[in-house]
């Protein structure tokens, strides 16, 4: 439950006024980034409504029902995700018969759809039929990262909770737990607030090359070595063929050239300075690419400004 309140504040608070007050919907739609705790306020959702030993509110955390929920081993709790690419009619009729089926433990029962966006148009019809007419006692929790996926007959028929992206700070703290160095937590959380699209840039190979290739360029650039020039061409325009990949290039240059600077700013004042200016020309370069300006002219560019910048 700390982990909740702190990644996710609104919600959390937003569900559990839901709770106190009594006006709990029959069905959520539960929307945001992978990483931002969905699962986890689905499974806290169901523990609210099965604990038997509330703790001021809050579900316990202890009792039966709270850790077979915690197991997934509650024969009231239901969950559902895609089999494959895709959540299949048969799954939501293996789930509807199991509904139907008498000899549950209590009167309420909750369903958790992962990857909501993932039904197809069978499945999501077969869901709509439980929403249309919701079964006494049955609370839908569906989960998405792609709201923009979601049939708006069902969307519609849901409260959508938003769960909010992670913060630079938090991201960062998250990829450290999963054991990502410093340096490259710090690098990936400066790119991007998505913890998703972080973990795949860490595991991707041509990323990794990319940040390395870049590293090299930012040392040349720093030791204005006229060999930046010429890496561009060996290597830079070699690796980052793509659009997407280079804007992303100078994305990476940007936070070498940034980090470097605060660690000068409290050191060496003149020396900050000149990397400050060198950051602007990277910002720039940004800019003159988003122009479709092409990628090695705006390398070579920056390249002669940041060696005239030290000079
Ligand atoms: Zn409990």
């Amino acid at each position: 439950m700390e982990n909740l309140t702190e990644m996710q504040p609104v919600v959390f608070r937003q569900l559990q006024n839901s709770f106190t007050s009594h006006r709990l919907a029959h069905a959520y739609l539960f929307e945001g980034d992978q990483g931002t705790g969905k699962e986890v306020m689905a499974q806290w959702f169901a523990q609210h409504l099965f604990c038997t030993n509330l703790q001021n509110g809050y579900p316990c955390g202890k009792c039966n029902n709270c850790v077979r929920i915690k197991e997934q081993e509650h024969p009231d709790v239901f969950e559902i995700k895609p089999e494959g690419q895709t959540i299949k009619v048969d799954q939501m009729r293996a789930l509807q018969s199991e509904l139907s089926k008498s000899g549950f433990e209590t009167n309420k029962k909750v369903v958790i759809i992962q990857k909501a966006e993932t039904m197809n148009v069978n499945s999501a019809n077969s869901l709509l039929k439980f929403l249309e007419e919701p079964p006494q006692g049955l609370t839908l929790l569906l989960l998405t990262q792609a709201l923009g996926k979601i049939l708006p007959t069902i969307r519609s028929r849901c409260q959508v909770i938003h769960f909010q992206a992670l913060s630079a700070e938090k991201l960062q703290q998250r990829l450290l737990a999963d054991g990502i160095t410093l340096k490259t937590a710090e690098l990936l959380a400066s790119l991007t607030n998505s913890y998703a699209k972080a973990v795949e840039f860490s595991n991707d190979e041509w990323f990794n090359e990319a940040r390395q290739a870049i590293a090299q360029w930012f040392d040349y650039l720093s030791q204005q070595d006229l060999q930046a020039f010429i890496y561009v061409q060996k290597k830079l325009i070699k690796l980052f063929k793509e659009k997407d990949q280079q804007a992303l290039a100078f994305e990476i240059l940007r936070y070498y050239v940034k980090e470097t600077r605060d660690a000068l700013l409290l050191s060496d004042e003149k020396k900050a300075l000149a990397y400050n200016r060198l950051l602007e020309e990277v910002l720039l370069s940004g800019q003159k690419l988003a122009a479709n300006v092409a990628f090695q002219n705006v390398a070579e560019q920056l390249t002669l400004h940041a060696v005239k910048l030290h000079a």
